[in-house]
């Protein structure tokens, strides 16, 4: 029997990053005029995530989305052809136009737990060293995005601990103590 596919980069097994890695360049899809982001540095918080709204490739079940301050993402080619996918969306999606792949997203609230870093999807660069990913996050609402039917949640589930990337139904522990911090400042529950 076949392991459960998660992700197309993780389904032979999650390969490790490199800790002296510099960083890279993220291409779309198209075949002519491609879309490029170069990224200074290596990524933070690589993972599988089972959200209805990230990019994934076709028939995968699982996104693997990783975060990088803004301050190190340049698009360096073909911008013109970068759209919001969904500007009233908390991370705004910059969608390429002639391939749909999304380049990276952004928050602009600057309320907003995680503003600062912008959203980035490794698979898309040929470059390699890149933060492996350590989680799945959002793993229940793949049912949601129909990507997998409820019975076979249990499967799913196995297959990520076997990749040693521990399921969860939000985000990890650290993230989600990250956003309860940062709310317990803003509300003056915590010395800030
Ligand atoms: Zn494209
Ligand atoms: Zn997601």
């Amino acid at each position: 029997m076949s392991a459960v596919s998660i992700h197309p980069s993780v389904d032979n097994g999650v390969a490790p990053g490199s800790a002296s890695f510099g960083g890279g360049t993220l291409e779309c899809h198209c075949s002519k005029d491609p879309v490029t982001v170069t990224i200074t540095g290596n990524v933070a918080h690589n993972h599988a995530c089972g959200c209805t709204k990230c990019w994934k490739p076709k028939g995968a079940k699982f996104s693997v989305v990783a975060v990088v301050s803004r301050d190190n993402l340049k698009v360096t080619a073909n911008a013109n052809k970068l759209k919001v996918v969904d500007a009233a969306a908390t991370i705004q999606r910059h969608a390429c136009n002639g391939c749909g792949v999304h380049m990276y997203g952004r928050i602009e609230n600057k309320a907003h737990p995680f503003h600062g870093l912008d959203f980035v999807h490794v698979e898309l660069s040929k470059d390699k060293g890149w933060a492996a990913p350590e989680f799945a996050a959002f793993v229940s609402s793949i049912i949601e995005a129909g990507a997998a039917k409820p019975e076979q949640l249990a499967g799913v589930r196995a297959r990520l601990k076997e990749l040693k990337l521990e399921p969860y139904d939000c985000l990890s522990p650290p993230l989600m103590d990250a956003i309860a911090t940062h709310t317990a400042k803003a509300k003056g529950v915590l010395a800030a």
